[in-house]
């Protein structure tokens, strides 16, 4: 296709914005501006599109942009923050869809593209495919639809087997002068398969690093489909997307100390026939009133908040309790690990909506030192990201994984319903543990209970 000058140079100032947007959501200060600014730059760039003079089906494409566009507004507006996984992952999805079938369309066309170009078609295609099929089946798992980890006979040579059928397909297929639509159909079927291969088997505390990685495929998907129609604006996006869809990966997989071919071909699935000593002990539990107490004496709170807390909605009531704290001289604080909830930065979002200032927040590195001159360490709704036997237990899967050292606190007081465990599956120690004392219940209302023992103790 080629462009006016009106629309090259707008596409040239909507990759600009984007760079700025994704500059902006580093800092949770600037984040909500960065989403503005790229989400504006992606409005400008599909009505700039427009003014494509070969652009044809144009009724086609407006009535796509009212569904698609429509859909996501109603589901944006009305999901609830702790299904935002899920849809991160099926949004991410329809974006790899969209590029496999962008590449679809152009093998059906038959149209010479060249070496280079062919090449990119053929593994945008197959990176798209993966990404939507792969996203679909993230999407089922966390939705509660699907078993979170489904064990499939010589997993690893399936993987193997299936990708290379595919790229052979595939490249013979992208560089044919005009394949059967069988040999197509053939191509996008076992490319869509190898996507749902490779999550089906993923589980347990992987799950995160999974969906980055489909981000990373689906950034990729489109860059390289934007080599294929000349469109800069599908460039800039999906390297952008691509590259910090990568680095959020690796920094995933390092706080989680996972080589990412651990997680695809060693990946958690949380049975217990997959290792770890069996924890011995009994689990103590503590009244609201004795939490209370413990809290409103103590000098230094750090407060461990988990997925419970999230599904709960309890953040509110929580930041309320650390006021009344902080009212009679406790100093509070948070301690977030990197993988804390069900997506990066769950808890970061859930805190600041409920009004905590960012300079209480602190990440594992900032505040893992303090546990040990904590009096108390609140763990709310979290699970996996305080279970010391990552650091002792060199039996457990979830070995080496860095976390909140909550367990090292004089006082460890852990609120959650029962004796459910984290999302790995893996037994805490830390439950079992002599300075630990459970509070159970469900966090808003147990943190709500401690808040009326609290206020009794200041009256
Ligand atoms: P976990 O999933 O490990 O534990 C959550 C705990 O909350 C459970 O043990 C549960 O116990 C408790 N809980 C559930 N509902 C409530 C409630 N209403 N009130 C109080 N407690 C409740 O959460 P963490 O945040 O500690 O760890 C996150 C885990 O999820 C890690 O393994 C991580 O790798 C994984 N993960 C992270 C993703 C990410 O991107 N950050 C994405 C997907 C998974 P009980 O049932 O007894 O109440």
């Amino acid at each position: 296709m080629t462009y006016n000058w009106f629309v090259s140079a707008s596409y040239f100032a909507v990759a600009v914005v984007f760079i700025l947007g994704l500059k902006a959501m580093a800092s949770p200060v600037t984040a909500r501006k960065g989403i503005v600014w790229a989400g504006f730059a992606m409005v400008a760039a599909t009505v700039v599109t427009f003014f494509i003079p070969e652009l044809q089906n144009i009724g086609l494409i407006v009535l796509a942009i009212v569904l698609g566009g429509g859909a996501a507004w109603y589901t944006g507006k009305t999901v609830k923050m702790t299904d935002m996984p899920q849809m991160v992952a099926i949004y991410n999805g329809m974006g790899g869809g969209a590029a496999a079938a962008i590449a679809a369309v152009e093998l059906v066309k038959g149209v010479d593209h060249g070496a280079v170009t062919s090449t990119l078609l053929v593994l945008g295609a197959i990176i798209g495919s993966v990404a939507f099929s792969g996203s679909c089946v993230a999407y089922a798992k966390l939705q509660g639809l699907m078993n979170k980890a489904i064990k499939i006979p010589q997993q690893n040579t399936v993987n193997f087997f299936l990708t290379m059928l595919t790229f052979g397909i595939g490249l013979t297929i992208g560089y044919a002068d005009s394949p059967s639509g069988f040999e197509i159909f053939l191509f996008f079927a076992l490319a869509l398969a190898l996507g749902a291969v490779l999550v089906l088997p993923i589980g347990g505390a992987d799950m995160p690093v999974v969906i980055s990685l489909l981000n990373a495929f689906t950034g990729l998907a489109v860059g390289f489909k934007g080599f294929v129609l000349g469109n800069p604006a599908l460039i800039v996006a999906g390297i952008v997307v691509g590259a910090s869809g990568m680095l959020l990966t690796q920094l995933m997989a390092k706080a989680m100390n996972r080589p990412l071919k651990n997680i695809i071909f060693k990946p958690i699935t949380g049975e217990a026939a997959e290792g770890g000593a069996e924890v011995e002990g009994t689990m103590r539990e503590l009244t609201p009133l004795d939490a209370a107490a413990v809290m409103r004496y103590a000098s230094k709170v750090v407060i461990v908040p988990g997925y419970g807390m999230a599904v709960a909605g309890a953040q509110h009531k929580v930041w309320e309790m650390a006021q009344l704290l902080e009212e009679g001289g406790v100093e509070v604080v948070f301690a977030i690990h990197p993988v804390a909830g069900r997506m990066p930065g769950h808890m970061n979002v859930l805190l600041a909506e409920a009004g905590v200032p960012y300079d209480k927040i602190f990440d594992l590195e900032e505040i893992n030192a303090d546990f040990a001159q904590a009096d108390v360490a609140l763990v709310i709704g979290a699970n996996d990201v305080v279970n010391p036997v990552a650091r002792t237990d060199k039996s457990s899967p979830i070995y080496g994984m860095p976390i909140l050292n909550a367990d090292m606190a004089h006082n460890v007081i852990v609120v959650k319903r029962g004796k459910g465990a984290g999302y790995s599956g893996i037994e805490n120690a830390l439950f079992y543990k002599d300075n630990c004392r459970m509070l159970y219940g469900s966090a808003q209302q147990a943190i709500g209970e401690v808040i009326t023992h609290v206020k009794a103790l200041e009256a």
